[in-house]
């Protein structure tokens, strides 16, 4: 059976409307944690930071150049990574809901260290040839309905030597019909495509001109925030005031999400690559 993959305007929808529930659960990041290792007892907010640091850090754009956040979400991830890195952050998203918070930040506007926001999609940047310095997509390329066609854009907005970081899901190994229903359940209601198997970011990277740098697979240490995504989605669907169905459909998602968890065939990989 062929599958539709959703358009940039449906993702965006998707997280129109379920913006409240995500921030009410996730906080202002819409990615998963980091856990260095299984003594550290970390909330998810801060490990969600720290992941975000992670891509920081692989950056190698120079203070006070421009950087393009790719699916910037809600801006919190954008502002720590332009503070962090010293240069200005242009974040797009698909979704008007997660603009204005973004905009609504005070450190929102011109300069090192801030952000600007816009309504784009990844698949067609509106931005010139070899704009910025470095480009990074956290868990944003994995919802886009042609992924090689959003790597070349990014190849194209990016000046020769700039970094790109990729932080995202992705499949290695087979699944029994069973676990591929469950993940087919649970990508549904994301408007996630399927996801990609290990070698198709890297392919797409080698086509768009990027040299491969380093494909860091840290699946052991995001495992834990499946399990405390559930409860933080079901904790905040009772403080909403949802209807039957809707609660009905949130609560079969933590249950998914949760279950996803477990297959050790969904893997999650930082990705860097330099613009040759
Ligand atoms: N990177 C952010 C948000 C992750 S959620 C964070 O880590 O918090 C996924 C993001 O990808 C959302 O902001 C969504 O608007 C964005 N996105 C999905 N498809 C997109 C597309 N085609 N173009 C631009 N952004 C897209």
């Amino acid at each position: 059976m062929t599958e539709q993959s959703p358009s940039p305007s449906d993702v965006g929808s998707m997280y129109d409307q379920f913006s409240d529930l995500f921030t009410a659960s996730l906080g202002d990041n819409i990615h998963l944690g980091f856990w260095p290792g299984d003594q550290d007892t970390a909330p998810l907010s801060e490990a969600a930071d720290r992941l975000t640091d992670l891509v920081a850090d692989r950056l190698t754009a120079a203070p006070g150049t421009e950087v393009l956040d790719v699916g910037c979400g809600n801006g919190l991830p954008t502002l720590r990574i332009a503070a962090r890195r010293r240069v200005h952050v242009e974040g797009v998203t698909v979704s008007a809901r997660q603009l204005r918070t973004a905009l609504a930040r005070p450190e929102s506007g011109p300069g090192v260290g801030r952000a600007a926001f816009q309504l784009a999609d990844a698949m067609a940047l509106p931005f010139a040839d070899g704009r910025f310095a470095g480009a990074y997509a956290i868990e944003s390329i994995v919802h886009m309905s042609d992924r090689a066609k959003a790597v070349a854009e990014i190849a194209r907005v990016l000046s020769p030597g700039a970094t790109l970081v990729t932080s995202d899901f992705y499949l290695d190994g087979d699944l029994t019909p069973r676990e591929a229903e469950i993940l087919d359940a649970a990508r549904r209601p994301f408007l996630l495509p399927r996801f990609p198997r290990a070698d198709e970011y890297p392919r797409h990277m080698a086509a768009a001109g990027f040299d491969l740098i380093e494909f860091d697979d840290v699946t052991a240490n995001i495992r834990r925030s499946h399990r405390l995504i559930a409860d933080t989605l079901r904790q905040a669907v009772r403080r909403f005031d949802l209807t039957a169905e809707l609660r009905t459909q949130v609560e079969a998602s933590a249950e998914l999400t949760e279950r996803i968890g477990t297959l050790t065939q969904l893997r999650y990989a930082l990705i860097t690559a330099r613009r040759m």
